[in-house]
């Protein structure tokens, strides 16, 4: 006899979003370690909806982001969530344009509704923009990551899971109907048994599957990658999401200009590429501003330095370092053992496509049950 059909070992959006779609499916126990959900990564994001433009073709990515995309302005209708679909521009200067195109005609064959504009076009919408071209996206939207998690977890929980905070997974063994999880809160050392496992730790899993007996040779390495930002005092210079050219290899976006739900700039995030084993250190370095400056000047020739003030920090958890190609998400059903999925590499685009992540998830593990 097992305790609960699914146990999910995190908390962040993709934990409580594969919640939200196996309650409907079986009872479900979620474990966090942390005293509140969403602590990590989950709140450490720019909380943008992306269009999906950016992903490799046929990629989890691509298919999860632009499914999850649809899917979560669904859900913020539904429950009630703060969002707003801003639009976002992509701006380029001159030696850019050919890029420029070639994410036009990736979008066309997508089906992600963009348009071409023109230095003057752009100019009449963003006055204080300074590019060649752009492209814009009206469907790419802002959300209020912390208020999305708590619905979740409230949806979740009307469908009969239970959610437990203070609760951290130390390890798993194998049952013959499923696993014994040895938890530790502040009642001590409990063991709960399950069907399936589903390990959904963050920054946290490579560590968790591990400890959940995951051969080593089946599990990615880790690159921690910080991203900072910086929040600008004074009223927004802009209407619109505004964003360079990606990086090369999609380490990161650019450092881009992204709004919030009360209309105030940040802008963010950086690439900084921490060394193996590095502890979770998500300080800003005020530093960093010049930095800054000089890559936010390129498209926002207005704006001053001491505008910028060192705000926050999010830890990547990438699965490349910066001189491979971007990877993936990986998420991985071992053959050799009861039930259990692993989310490795659950980067941006994670927050759009928590929900299409939820129902994969639960696709796969229902999969395998009628095998
Ligand atoms: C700088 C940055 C910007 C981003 N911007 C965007 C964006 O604009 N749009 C977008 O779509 N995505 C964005 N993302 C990606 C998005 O934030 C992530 O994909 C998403 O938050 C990952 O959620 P998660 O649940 O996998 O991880 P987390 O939020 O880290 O959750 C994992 C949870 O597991 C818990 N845990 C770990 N180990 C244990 C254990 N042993 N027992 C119990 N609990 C445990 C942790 O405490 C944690 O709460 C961004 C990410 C970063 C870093």
């Amino acid at each position: 006899m097992t305790d609960f059909d699914y146990c999910i070992i995190g908390g962040g959006v993709i934990g409580l979003a594969c919640a939200y779609e196996l309650s409907q499916h079986g009872s479900v126990l979620l474990l966090e370690k942390n005293a509140h959900f969403g602590a990590e990564t989950s709140s450490r994001n720019s909380e943008v909806i992306h269009a999906g433009l950016y992903y490799t073709p046929g990629s989890l990515k691509e298919r999860l982001c632009i499914s999850g995309k649809q899917r979560l302005y669904q859900f913020c209708q539904e429950f009630d969530v703060p969002h707003q679909a801003t639009g976002k521009l992509i701006v380029a200067a001159e030696s850019g344009t050919e890029e420029l195109q070639r994410l036009l005609n990736k979008g066309q064959r997508l089906g992600i509704p963009l348009q071409w504009l023109d230095q003057q076009q752009l100019r009449n919408i963003e006055p204080e923009v300074s590019a060649y071209a752009a492209l814009f996206s009206p469907g790419t939207g802002i959300i209020d990551s912390h208020c999305y998690m708590e619905r979740l977890a409230q949806q979740a929980e009307q469908r009969g899971a239970l959610l437990l905070k203070h609760s951290q997974v130390l390890s798993a063994s194998e049952r013959d109907d499923g696993w014994q999880v040895a938890v530790s809160s502040a009642d001590g050392t409990t063991h709960i048994h399950c069907s399936a496992l589903i390990n959904a730790a963050g920054l946290q899993a490579q560590t968790m599957a591990r400890a959940l007996g995951v051969e080593e040779n089946q599990i990615p390495d880790l690159h921690l990658c910080r991203g900072h930002y910086f929040s600008y005092q004074g009223k927004s210079p802009f209407r619109h999401l505004i964003y360079p050219l990606p990086e090369k290899n999609l380490a990161g976006l650019g450092i881009h200009a992204t709004l919030d739900l009360g209309g105030q700039v940040r802008f963010g995030p950086d690439t900084d590429y921490l060394p193996a084993a590095s502890t979770l250190d998500y300080r800003v370095d005020p530093a960093l501003a010049a930095v800054f400056a000089s890559a936010i000047k390129r498209y926002f020739p207005g704006l001053k330095t001491q505008q910028l003030q060192p705000d926050y920090a999010g830890i990547r958890p990438k699965l490349h370092t910066k001189h491979e190609t971007a990877a993936d998400f990986i998420i991985h059903r071992p053959s050799d053992s009861p039930p259990a999925v692993h989310l490795f590499g659950m980067e941006s685009p994670g927050l759009t496509a928590s929900l299409a992540v939820g129902t994969f998830v639960t696709e796969m593990l229902q999969k395998k049950a009628q095998e």
